[in-house]
């Protein structure tokens, strides 16, 4: 049986992993909207995980015998300055997300509730995966910087992911 607490926590974790499911969404509408096709590509296959997350979490709850209560989900960001501009907030909230994760495990070791602590060990090896292939996106940005002709075949090489 879950906590109110954890449980709680749960929810909004869910909630948090669809959100960052709609950013990534809106980022790739509006890659897309300027020719970079493969970035698009990227941040749709981004948002599709985000919401194999959100599910693990729900299915996780529900398999507890918690309660779920689904929370609404704001209008995503929709407007960037650039290329780089975009893949520095997926970063950025990547580490967000990752502070959140570590939040729920110190509450579920606080708790003794080691069956929450154990499931999360797969999400927090996930956020080092997720934080560091985005800060890769950050790094290759930048170093492209203003050559059009770079910045194209990187986007060339992101269209290739599945
Ligand atoms: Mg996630």
């Amino acid at each position: 049986m879950l906590s109110n607490e954890i449980e709680k926590k749960l929810n909004e974790q869910v909630n948090a992993e669809f959100d960052a499911a709609y950013l990534y969404l809106s980022m790739s509408a509006w890659l897309d909207k300027q020719g970079l096709s493969g970035f698009a590509n990227w941040f749709k296959m981004q948002a599709q995980e985000e919401t194999t997350h959100a599910m693990k979490i729900y299915d996780y709850i529900s398999e507890r015998g918690g309660e779920i209560s689904l929370l609404p989900i704001g209008k995503p960001k929709d407007n960037w300055k650039g290329c780089l501009d975009v893949v520095e907030d997926a970063y950025n909230h990547e580490k967000k997300v990752t502070a959140m994760i570590n939040d729920i495990v110190a509450l579920a070791e606080l708790n003794k509730d080691y069956a929450t602590r154990v499931f999360f060990d797969w999400f927090v090896t996930e956020q080092v995966e997720e934080e560091s292939s985005s800060l890769d996106l950050v790094d290759k940005v930048k170093f492209v910087g203003e050559h059009k002709g770079y910045l194209l075949s990187l986007d060339k090489e992101l269209l290739v992911r599945q």
